[in-house]
Order: C-alpha cells, then structure tokens, then sequence
C-alpha cells in the first residue's frame, strides 16, 4: 500500500519521553477521509497508553484519540464528507462491522475487537501499530469520521471525542435525567464532562473531588453540590442518597466508600480505568441490591448523537490549549491531578 511520511509525536519505549517522529500514513483508499488535524486533547489514557500501564503496548506510540481537523481529501466513493469539512475521529478507527454488536451500533464492543485509533495492529499496514492524533494528519474510513456542529469551538470541541462520549453514553444508558441525583468522581477530563452533561440531562448532580481548588469550579461546571471526598464527614451525608454514580478515577481510590453512597438498586459505573485492581467488598453490593459496572467510550452513531448534544446545550470542554513541545510536563501535570480541566494541542506547534 502506498504511504506517506507525516510528522508526529510519540515513544519508542514505556519509560521514554515523547518526542518528534516521523510516521507513515496510507494514502487514502477509495472510502478514505484524510484529515488534517488542527487539535487534539489530552486523554489520560494516552498516558496509561505510552507508559504501557495497561499492559505491554505497541511501540513506538504516538497517542491522541480526541481529534478535530478539516478534511484535505477523499477516497473516490466516499459519499459523507468533502475537503474542507471541519471532523472529528475518536477513539475507534474500524471494526468488524458484522457482528451483533457493530450492526447495533455498539462497535465500541465489537466481537472481533475494535481498531483503536492508536496501538492497535493496523491491518492496512500490517506490521504496524494504529498511530493517533499527536500528528500532522490521519487517515480514516469515513464510517469512522464525526461532524463537528458548527456552533461548537473546534478546539473545545475535540475532548468531547473520547471525554464527552465515554460520560454521555453511561449517563444516557442508566437513564440519568429528571428525579435521578447523580454523583461524578474525578473533575478532571471525563468528569468535568460529566457534570455538564448529567446537569443538561436534568438530574440533581453532586461532584466528588479530592482538590479542594476545584471546590468553587464544580459549581460552575454543572454540579448542584460539591463533596470534598477527603473528608469522611462530608462522604457519610451522602450515604444511601445516590441513584447512579459515575466514577471517572484514573488512580487507586476507594470503591466501597462509593457504592456506599448508592440507594437501593443503584449503580456505580467505572469509566475510570486504574492501573491496578479495585478490590470491592461482597457487602458493599448485597445491601442494597447493588450494581458495580463498567462503561467504554460509545458507538459511532452515538457519538454523532452526543456532539449534537452539546452543540443544542452550548457544553464545549473547558480547555488549557498547549503545544506539543510541552506534552511530557502535562503528563505530569495529570497525575497530580492539575488539569482545569483538559489539555488540548494545538497541531500548528507540530510545524515548529
Ligand atoms: P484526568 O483528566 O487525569 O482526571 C482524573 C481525575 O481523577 C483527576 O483530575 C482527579 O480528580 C482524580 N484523581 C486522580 N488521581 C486520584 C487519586 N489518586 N485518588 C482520587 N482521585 C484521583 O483523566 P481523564 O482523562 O478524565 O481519564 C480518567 C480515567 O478514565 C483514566 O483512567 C482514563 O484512562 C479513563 N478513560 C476511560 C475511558 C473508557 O472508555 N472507559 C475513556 C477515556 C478515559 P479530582 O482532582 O477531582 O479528585
Ligand atoms: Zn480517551
Ligand atoms: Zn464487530
């Protein structure tokens, strides 16, 4: 298959930096998008990723799955999209498009296994691993391409891609709304997200935060109260008072504590993905006919679904734009939890 070098960022090895490389791209087939990529958020999985914390990962590994850009080409028989249109590739570049799950519209579980859009095998290139958004362009099959609404700020608009889908698809598949009170753990990324949303689907939101800074923004952000979660008098109002709570963590933390807070038959889902286990407690879930879950990002037409969502309820993400040069000090940064309240880079640094 013919390629084309494009510059990108990325490591060779978990315990490297990232740094400058340069990568090969397909040229477009005739149902390809090629996209020039404008901005691309910061995920903490992309961290998770690069560090091969989830497990060995792909290298090298140029991250980045919250991508916005204007198309600069199309394959001959792609009927979506035309140069010039401003789009969106999230988390999934391809799948196997057949199975039960795809054909409802659910690829993010596919069968066979997703195409991440990065550090998965790519099988147009065989031998490589799928390259993400820390680059010039990308190439992508147009029945994995989004539209970004037009009232939405492209550069806030790109978290929603990962952050906004992966809090918009739970939220909407608990059936959060009026009557339900709702918790988020986490205000970085995905749980600033989540506030927004929950709150513009119309429940009673409660954020959860251990960075007394964020206390005051929560409020701002969608939350109807805030709980400082370090503090164990505040987290024993709120047991039993939760329908649902989303857990947007990136670190160890205490489940119990939370499930805790659940009414009967409430649910925790994880959106959050630790390095290590989370042990939880049988008699955490048995009183109460609890429910521990897990949710991963959503499927494709869903993701057209939330993005016109926010574009209806004005929701961009709140952003910190940054360059590329400064992408290993805001890895740092996200483990301290100093995100208000998602990295976003700006791609025209990459020319630099
Ligand atoms: P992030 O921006 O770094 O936010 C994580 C937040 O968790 C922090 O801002 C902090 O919030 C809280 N936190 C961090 N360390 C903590 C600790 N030791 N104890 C308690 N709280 C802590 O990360 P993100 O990009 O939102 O991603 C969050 C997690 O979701 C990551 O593990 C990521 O890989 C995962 N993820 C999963 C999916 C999926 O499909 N399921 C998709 C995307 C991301 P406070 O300051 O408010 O406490
Ligand atoms: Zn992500
Ligand atoms: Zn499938």
């Amino acid at each position: 298959m013919e390629v084309k070098e494009v510059k990108a960022f990325g490591t060779e090895a978990a315990d490297l930096p990232l740094n400058g490389m340069n990568i090969n791209r397909r040229k477009p087939t005739p149902h390809d998008v090629e996209i020039e990529i404008l901005y691309c958020g910061v995920c903490h999985s992309d961290l998770h990723t690069a560090r091969s914390e989830w497990g060995p990962s792909l290298y090298p590994c140029v991250p980045g799955h919250e991508i916005v850009g204007k198309v600069v080409s199309v394959g001959g028989h792609v009927s979506k999209y035309k140069v010039g249109d401003l789009v969106g590739v999230g988390c999934m570049v391809d799948s196997c498009r057949e199975c039960d799950y795809c054909t409802e519209g659910l690829e993010q579980y596919c069968a066979v296994g997703n195409v991440g859009t990065y550090n998965s095998p790519d099988n147009n290139l065989p031998g490589n691993p799928t390259f993400g958004g820390y680059s010039e362009s990308i190439v992508v099959d147009e029945n994995f391409v989004l539209r970004i609404p037009e009232n939405l700020d492209p550069a806030a608009a790109a978290p929603l891609l990962c952050a906004g889908i992966t809090t918009y698809s739970p939220l909407r598949h608990w059936n959060v709304g009026p009557g339900k009170k709702v918790g988020v753990v986490g205000i970085g990324g995905l749980g600033h997200m989540g506030l927004k949303i929950a709150k513009a689907m119309g429940a009673q939101v409660v954020a959860f935060t251990t960075s007394e800074s964020k206390f005051e923004e929560a409020k701002r952000l969608g939350a109807d109260e805030v709980v400082l979660s370090i503090d164990p008098e505040q987290m024993t109002a709120y047991r039993g008072k939760l329908h649902f709570i989303l857990d947007c963590v990136s670190a160890e933390h205490d489940i119990n504590a939370y499930l805790a807070l659940l009414r009967v038959d409430g649910s925790l889902a994880l959106v959050g993905a630790p390095e290590h286990p989370l042990p939880v407690a049988a008699f955490s879930l048995i009183p109460g006919r609890k429910s521990f879950a897990g949710s991963m990002i959503g499927g494709i037409a869903e993701t057209q679904e939330m993005l016109e969502f926010c574009a209806e309820h004005n929701i961009p993400a709140d952003i910190e734009m940054i360059d590329i040069q400064n992408i290993n000090e805001s890895y740092e940064r996200l483990l301290k939890g100093d995100v208000k309240y998602r990295f976003v880079i700006d791609m025209a640094s990459l020319k630099s």
